[in-house]
């Protein structure tokens, strides 16, 4: 494969934009519900700037080892981090307070680690739920399946907000399959914040991919997480 060209990101993150804009419109959606969050795993520096000099305004990474050393070398870019990829608990301590929001808490240990040093820093870290919307066994999340109940529990902790439900539904070649696994997680959203639990919000649904994106955007996603479609495909 050819390297990309040096204007090619930038052209990539118009087209994006433009593709949740013209989603969201069909949808009778308002495009400024949706948030592009660019998810740089792997993704050199110098490619994130070129991201953001094209309009990318939130960072996404999965591993707390590649961010730091870029969210310190983009200090100064006018950007927002989120937390996207599988958080251990021993690694809660340095993540806490630098990620607006961490998409992926799966089980009610990580999110009781999250709030206790986010209180020993006298925060309040804001996180999504990570749903496991397809029952895949290889998979982590919370099993839908009594997820009304554990919110209620984890809305007890006093650092942590709730703000909504991530998923990414099982891998099919048809984008299109992906659908009803959307529809799934904003329906399960409608039943946890029905149950008008003090401290939850369900504001945000963290769904859709470079692959289906747009079909994310018609069922309701309020954050999109698009890699490749911007940078390429990944080598790594
Ligand atoms: C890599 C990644 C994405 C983006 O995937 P693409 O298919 O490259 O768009 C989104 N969400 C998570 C959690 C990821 O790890």
């Amino acid at each position: 494969m050819e390297p990309l060209a040096r204007e090619t990101i930038a052209q990539r993150v118009q087209s994006v934009l433009s593709a949740i804009r013209s989603a969201a419109e069909k949808a009778g959606r308002r495009p400024e519900s949706i948030r592009l969050v660019a998810a740089t795993k792997t993704v050199t520096v110098d490619g994130i700037r070129e991201g953001i000099a094209a309009g990318l305004s939130i960072l996404g990474e999965n591993r707390v080892q590649e961010a730091l050393p870029k969210v310190e070398a983009l200090a100064q870019a006018p950007v927002r981090w989120h937390f996207i990829g599988h958080l251990q608990r021993r690694k809660v301590r340095s993540v806490v307070g630098m990620f607006e929001l961490i998409h992926s808490v799966d089980s009610l240990e990580l999110a009781q680690e999250i709030d206790r040093r986010a209180g020993d820093a006298g925060q309040s870290q804001d996180i999504l739920l990570e749903v496991n919307i397809g029952g895949e066994t290889t998979k982590g999340g919370f099993h839908p399946d009594g997820l009304v109940q554990l919110v209620s529990t984890m809305a007890a902790l006093s650092h942590i907000r709730i703000k909504g439900l991530m998923a990414i539904p099982p891998p099919t070649a048809e984008p299109e399959s992906a659908r009803t696994h959307f529809i799934r997680l904003r329906e399960l959203a409608e039943a946890i914040a029905a149950q008008r639990i003090p401290g939850v919000v369900m504001e945000e649904l963290s769904m859709g991919m470079s692959n289906e994106y747009e079909i994310a955007v018609q069922e309701g996603a309020t954050l999109v997480r698009v890699g490749s479609a911007i940078f390429g495909a990944r080598h790594a």
